[in-house]
């Protein structure tokens, strides 16, 4: 099964990857796991990056693309795969066709994770991490057992950069901007379902899973 997630930064598109990689055990491809990882080896990509997600920009398609491709590329997503955060540009989906004919591959489904514009800053803002295992919590809205501490690992959780405020709202505008042409390129297609992501996080997944098993 080959999936894209799309949908806003804050969406819940790295909560719900967790959860369908639990079910389907396919491999969770996020952009921005990748570019987070690279920048804590100080690798050259990681110094590339970052400029770019410390403005709250998008790092640029070249870059993007060339990490997917390589991903792509490997043995563990000859079975399925899903794609979290990527593409968020027209020339990305565009050169993820190609990559994909390449591959001899094709998408089953793109699904859209809905939320409201103004639910997003909240959702970004109170979101935190652990460093070790990558598990998301919500101050709010999926707090950890114990205030601050991961519940696989212990680890305290910490908040990414560019969930500051600031970068917040750059990030949402940039984003924003970028999405609707994506939607309509998927909608064209007739790969995308659009799922309500203003419910429970369990909802959501049984949304997800009745779209893929539908
Ligand atoms: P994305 O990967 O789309 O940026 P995340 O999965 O990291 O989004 O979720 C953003 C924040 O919102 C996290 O703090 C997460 O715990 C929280 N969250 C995710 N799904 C929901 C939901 N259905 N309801 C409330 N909060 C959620
Ligand atoms: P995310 O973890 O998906 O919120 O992404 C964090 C940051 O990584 C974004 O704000 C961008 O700077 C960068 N990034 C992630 N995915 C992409 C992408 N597909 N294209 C360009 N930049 C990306
Ligand atoms: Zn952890």
């Amino acid at each position: 099964m080959n999936l894209i997630l799309m949908g806003l930064p804050g969406a819940g598109k790295g909560t719900q990857a967790e959860k369908i990689n639990e079910q389907y055990n396919i491999p969770h491809i996020s952009t921005g796991d990748m570019f987070r990882l690279a920048i804590k080896e100080g690798t050259d990509l990681g110094k590339e990056a970052k400029a770019f997600m410390d403005q709250g920009a998008l790092v640029p398609d070249e870059v993007t693309v060339g990490i997917v491709k390589e991903r792509l590329g490997k043995a563990d997503c000859a079975n399925g795969f899903l794609l979290d955060g990527f593409p968020r540009t027209i020339a990305q989906a565009e050169a993820l066709e190609a990559i994909l004919t390449e591959l001899n591959q094709t998408i089953d489904h793109v699904i859209h994770v809905d939320v409201p514009e103004e639910n997003l800053v909240e959702r970004l803002t109170g979101r935190r991490v652990c460093p070790t295992c990558g598990t998301t919590y919500h101050v709010m809205y999926n707090p950890p057992a114990k205030e601050g501490i991961c519940d696989k690992d212990g680890s305290a959780l910490i908040q990414r950069d560019d969930d500051k405020p600031d970068t917040v709202k750059k990030r949402l505008a940039v984003n924003i901007e970028q999405t609707k042409p994506l939607l309509d390129f998927y909608q064209g297609k007739g790969y995308l379902t659009t799922v309500n992501g203003d419910q429970e996080i369990d909802d959501v997944f049984r949304d997800i899973q009745a779209t893929l098993e539908a």
